[in-house]
């Protein structure tokens, strides 16, 4: 068992169970660490604090327990039976309208650096740090163990997200497959359907945190004309169409996404119902400042995260401040916007103040009617708050 020793008072977050050891609070090692290898970490006067993954770089160790339990056999069971269990208990899953929920969310389930999401019976993975990517046989294991018959297969996606390269197996594929098991499958949301491409889909195949964001697109759009800015499958558009709007327009600059977008409409279509979509393959801000003025009473706005990293934060504002001026001054009198931020270092008061800037720029009297984030299947560990990384406001227009 190696271990990593913490400065003198550098032991405090750890006590208050913040689950990363970044490298400045570390005071030195016994044994020889392997990346992604548990080890141990003890605070300078020897205390036992905790034990995890350890990885070169700015975080040094996630925890995993406060604890030795992940030493000792049937961890990963229990980890994963836990997970499931509070997903059980929000009762996300129903019959004929719900399928598929994110079972792991890192550090909100205590399992820093894993994410699993399950689409009606396919788990795919997504290991972000050189322990999970080394823990794939025991996370598979688990999943059996905990899923059951509710598997059918484990697909692993962690070639786009590992931290390095070296060292690791980053083949992605499937890890288990229960004959039959396809490439890309239809899952249910909220009684809709929606096809998952796992393979080749952004993140795990789908973003299921807007689960129930979309939802309150249904309930608004009711005879609305709606702009869909960054679909990507198309999952606001298929909703607000199924809430009846009047039309919908959906943009994204990836051909790609334009595709499975139509695919994902055809799939929810009415037999011999018309639907009033177009979609556009074009740059969204573009697509956004030369629309007509007052065209659409509902506009969406979900870009990718502007910001990756702390450096690009100022830019990330100002980007997300333009963006939803645009919005704010094209929407209709009376019109709805919904607007979301993903970056996780945008915390959601900068945000708020971001899209504050914009509507002052806009001149346009504009009031807040909902506050978004990210649903109960994706927890925020709450002492790692950088865990909510999902925000997003219901604006109304005047
Ligand atoms: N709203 C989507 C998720 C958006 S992901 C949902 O509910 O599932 C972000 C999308 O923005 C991706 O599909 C990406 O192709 C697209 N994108 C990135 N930059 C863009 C740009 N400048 N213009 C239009 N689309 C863009």
């Amino acid at each position: 068992m190696s271990k990593v020793f913490l400065k003198k008072g550098r032991d405090a977050s750890l006590k208050r169970f913040h689950p990363w050891v970044f490298s400045g609070a570390v005071s030195g090692v016994e044994g020889e660490l392997f990346e992604g290898e548990l080890v141990s970490v003890f605070s300078f006067d020897n205390e036992f604090l905790g034990c995890g993954h350890f990885q070169k770089g700015s975080i040094t160790v996630r925890i995993l327990a406060f604890d030795d339990s992940p030493y000792k056999q049937g961890f990963w069971n229990d980890r994963l039976e836990e997970a499931y269990k509070t997903r059980e208990q929000l009762c996300i899953m129903e019959e004929g309208k719900t399928n598929s929920f994110r079972l792991v969310h890192g550090e909100g389930d205590m399992l820093p650096g894993l994410v699993l999401d399950y689409y009606n019976g396919v788990v795919v993975m997504q290991a972000h740090s050189a322990g999970m990517v080394k823990s794939k046989e025991q996370i598979v294991d688990a999943l059996k163990f905990v899923l059951k018959d509710k598997l059918l297969a484990v697909y692993d996606k962690s070639s786009a997200t590992a931290p390095f390269k070296a060292g690791l197996d980053l083949q992605d594929g499937f890890l288990y497959q229960e004959k039959g098991v396809l490439q890309s499958g239809v899952i249910l949301e909220n009684g809709l359907a929606f096809n998952v491409d796992w393979l080749e889909g952004q993140k795990t195949g789908f973003f299921l945190d807007q689960r129930e964001n979309r939802e309150l697109v249904r309930r608004y759009a009711k005879g609305k004309g709606v702009l869909n800015l960054f679909c990507y499958t198309g999952g606001f558009s298929v909703y607000a169409l199924s809430g009846g709007a009047s039309f919908v327009d959906s943009v994204d600059s990836s051909a790609r996404a334009i595709e499975m977008t139509t695919k994902n409409l055809e799939l929810n279509m009415k037999e011999g119902a018309s639907v009033s979509h177009n979609e556009y393959c074009a740059d969204a801000i573009d697509f956004l400042k030369n629309s007509q003025d007052n065209k659409y009473d509902m506009i969406i706005v979900d870009p990718p995260a502007f910001a990756k990293h702390r450096d690009a934060l100022r830019n990330a504002l100002r980007a997300y401040q333009r963006l939803n001026a645009n919005a704010i001054s094209k929407v209709s009198k009376g019109g709805i916007i919904f607007t979301f931020s993903c970056s996780q270092i945008v915390d959601k008061v900068s945000f708020a103040e971001a899209v504050f800037s914009a509507a002052a720029i806009s001149g346009r009297r504009v009031r807040i009617i909902g506050r978004m984030t990210q649903p109960a299947d994706h927890p925020v560990n709450i002492y790692h708050p950088e865990g909510e990384y999902l925000k997003g406001l219901v604006l109304r227009v005047d």
